[in-house]
């Protein structure tokens, strides 16, 4: 039967207009970053997920766009979450290797770097020619990995082979996307002496370092996890980052990648709406398009409110941010609320497709489960939950 409508008439997911709120000039960087992801991902990403194989070809083209780091280049909060959340529409796990490279790794050194540091690291890896990855979880600590953090670093005055200082190194990370190709990793570790936790930008091929990737994954299977093992390794103090002086710093880069992640939860409804509205007006049973059943009209729209009123609330956390005064329990809200919606809302899409929503074919099925990582990581749902929780009641039910 022929379809009951050209989608691509219909109004898009951008049900209140959001992105007319950016200059025409982000308008515009936005309209070519949708077509590289048309060209270049949207092909090809389902086949890259199944295949659980990270298309590294792809970042010369991608570093060409010159999204990285949007602050810098002056761009707004506002363009910098529609640029993830228009990533992750089309491929979640491509969102999540840029997030984890640029608002962990890169923004960590511009951040906290020191000069040498910024001028030795910064350009190749805002290029992309070398490649970040965040190295905090761990295997016995993921939610309680602020003070549970196990892996130890010593310093060694004089230790290095050049005479200056150097770390000693020892642990094991879990999960660390990026970590089985990455060039550098900043990790974590717990200071023998003060039981302060610093940060280290490690080279991935120094000596002591070993990586396994994490197999068998459910969701977000072309970003490459890792667990990563650190015994002995000899970090010189050149390469400790110089501006992090306990948890409270690592929080501050935690609460941006956050937000970013909120953004996420906002593209996989966007994704999962347009999936299952094309599906609803191409698909028909009972001689006529799923579209014109009321049901389904009342999930469709019941997703798009959702993806609607989750965009709505990180537009305001942009202009927060612009303020300065997107602090953790309101970044912790907004994560919170957008990937419960966005559980809600991939599962009304998924029951949308029937049985073709549960093979990846038609995309929803890793839309599906690609969510479930995005409910998890960047603190859990729950932990975000009692963020706000312990803010708003002022007493903690997190321990
Ligand atoms: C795909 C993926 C990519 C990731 N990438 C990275 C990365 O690049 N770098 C990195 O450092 N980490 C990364 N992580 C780790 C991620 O941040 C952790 O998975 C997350 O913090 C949760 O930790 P956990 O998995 O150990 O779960 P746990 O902390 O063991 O929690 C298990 C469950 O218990 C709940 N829970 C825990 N404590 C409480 C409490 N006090 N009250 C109520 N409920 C509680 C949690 O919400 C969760 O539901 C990634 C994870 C995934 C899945």
């Amino acid at each position: 039967m022929t379809p009951l409508t050209a989608t691509e008439t219909l109004p898009t997911a951008d049900f209140f207009d959001y992105e007319s709120q950016l200059s025409a000039a982000e308008q515009r960087k936005l309209r070519e970053l949708r077509e590289f992801l048309a060209a270049e991902i949207a092909p090809y990403a389902g086949e890259w997920w199944n295949k659980a194989e990270f298309p590294a070809h792809i970042l010369p083209k991608l570093a060409a766009l010159e999204l990285s780091t949007p602050a810098q280049r002056g761009y707004s909060h506002l363009f910098a979450g529609l640029v993830i959340a228009e990533m992750t529409r089309v491929d979640t796990s491509i969102a999540t290797f840029f997030l984890v490279h640029h608002d962990l790794f890169v923004e960590a050194l511009y951040e906290f770097g020191s000069q040498d540091q910024r001028d030795r690291l910064l350009d190749d890896a805002s290029s992309l020619r070398t490649t970040g990855a965040f190295a905090l979880t761990e295997p016995d600590h993921g939610s309680d990995v602020a003070g549970g953090m196990e892996t130890a670093a010593r310093l060694v005055p004089g230790g290095a082979d050049d005479g200056g200082d150097c770390w000693v190194l020892n642990g094991a990370k879990r999960w660390i996307g990026n970590g089985t190709f990455c060039d550098y990793m900043l990790v974590w570790a717990r200071d023998e002496a003060d039981g302060a936790i610093r940060g280290f930008i490690v080279d991935a091929r120094l000596p002591g370092v070993s990586r396994t990737r994490i197999e068998n994954k459910i969701a977000l299977r072309t970003v490459q996890n890792a667990d990563i093992r650190f015994d002995n390794v000899r970090i010189p103090e050149a390469d400790r980052l110089a501006g992090i002086n306990g948890f409270e710093d690592t929080n501050a880069l935690l609460r941006g990648s956050r937000i970013m992640v909120a953004w996420q939860a906002v593209g996989q409804q966007l994704a999962a709406f347009d999936v299952a509205r094309q599906y609803a007006v191409e698909r028909s049973q009972f001689g006529r398009p799923l579209a014109k059943f009321q049901l389904i009209q009342q999930q469709l729209v019941s997703m798009l409110g959702n993806a609607v009123a989750s965009a709505g609330m990180m537009v305001r956390i942009a202009q927060l941010q612009d303020q300065g005064a997107a602090d953790m329990a309101r970044v912790a809200l907004a994560k919170s609320y957008t990937s419960a919606r966005m559980r809600e809302t991939v599962a009304m899409g998924r029951s949308i497709l029937g049985g073709n929503g549960i093979v990846t074919d038609y995309r929803m099925a890793k839309i599906f489960a690609d969510a479930e990582a995005i409910y998890t990581y960047e603190g859990s749902y729950e932990i975000n939950t009692l963020i706000v929780g312990r803010a708003v009641t002022g007493v903690s039910a997190i321990v």
